[in-house]
């Protein structure tokens, strides 16, 4: 039932970057799994700038079923907003994100449809375990969760990633949020909804490379952060405000001991030791400052989130007039 004439019930959305290996067993997993439920569905699939053959195999696997759509980006924008886009142009009535890579089950969809029809907004593949993973990755990834749930107002689910479903409401919920700095994991969270979540089992990754490094993921992590929390921006005023305290004691102990026993002519370590650290403390809330100042600047600029060089399946577009 490769619906796109009818009312479509269900959207997957899968952002590429260079999955050439991927997408046939993909499509085969994935097309089983379809056809297995019994309700009219597409398949989005987002060519971010992939510098393979991605965009060629997909334009075949357009053809063989169309049902597969394709949503071309005029260069690599990256994976959330490659997802942004795929949300736009998704009609389903529910919206599966969707890894090319194969960690995120396409037999998983069973259930995730299951819970939806069972009255949930919002369906979670939380992981169980995640394979193929180094421990370093699974520490880091670990104690960014908690910072950020510590700091931001909404939970954010820890070991969940982007393969989940949402109810057309909630859809529609993320695509009135127009800021640029994407952190979807935490938009998802954000916006609410009744909730819930089911286990899995993450595979390592099928063919290919992850294109995701310490420094990107680093910066991934300064986005979820300045996006969902402004405590890095307020704790500078308590820490300077506890320090100033401090000092206004030491320095009423160092007239008093001056009074007392007059003036004492070593102290070089200890002055070495406080500019050090006072300046130390300068630049990481200038730094701090900087990266929410760079955000706002990103915002103000208000460019459009991406552009799209052409589609495949999306008969009824006006790709001209598409800017957001
Ligand atoms: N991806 C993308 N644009 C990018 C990087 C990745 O669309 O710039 C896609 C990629 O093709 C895959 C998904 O995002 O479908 C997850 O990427 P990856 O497997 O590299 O990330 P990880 O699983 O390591 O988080
Ligand atoms: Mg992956």
């Amino acid at each position: 039932m490769s619906g796109s004439s009818d009312r479509v019930e269900l959207s997957i959305v899968i952002p590429c970057y260079n999955e050439e290996d991927n997408l046939t067993v993909l499509f085969q997993r994935l097309q089983g799994v379809l056809e297995g439920l019994n309700l009219t569905y597409e398949i989005i699939c987002i060519n971010d700038g992939s510098k393979d053959s991605t965009l060629k195999k997909l334009i075949y696997f357009h053809h063989q079923n169309q049902a597969i759509k394709i949503i071309n980006l005029s260069r690599n924008f990256g994976k959330e907003i490659a997802l942004t886009a795929g949300l736009d142009y998704a009609c389903g009535n529910a919206m599966i994100p969707l890894d090319a890579d194969l960690q995120d089950p396409p037999e998983l969809i069973t259930k995730l449809v299951e819970k939806w029809r069972e009255g949930y907004d919002v369906v979670c593949a939380t992981r169980r375990s995640r394979q193929g993973e180094s421990w370093l990755k699974k520490f880091t990834s670990r104690a960014f969760y908690q910072t950020l749930g510590n700091m931001s107002p909404v939970p954010i689910p820890e070991n969940t990633g982007d393969f989940r479903l949402l109810d057309r409401r909630v859809v529609e919920a993320i695509k009135k949020m127009p800021e640029r700095t994407r952190f979807m994991k935490g938009i998802f969270a954000w916006v609410g909804y009744k909730q819930t979540s089911i286990l899995f089992d993450r595979d390592p990754r099928f063919q290919g490379k992850t294109t995701w490094n310490y420094w990107k993921l680093w910066n991934f992590a300064l986005d979820g952060i300045t996006s969902f929390s402004m405590l890095p921006l307020k704790v500078w005023s308590y820490l300077g405000l506890f320090i100033s305290l401090i000092s206004l004691l030491y320095a009423s102990f160092l007239v008093l001991r001056t009074f007392i026993l007059g003036i004492d002519v070593p102290g070089y370590a200890s002055i070495m030791v406080a500019i050090l650290f006072f300046g130390g403390i300068q630049l990481i809330t200038l730094g701090v400052l900087g990266e929410y100042l760079g955000r706002v600047y990103e915002e103000v600029k208000g460019r459009p989130l991406y552009f799209v060089r052409d589609a495949y399946g999306f008969e009824n577009i006006d790709f001209e007039n598409i800017d957001d």
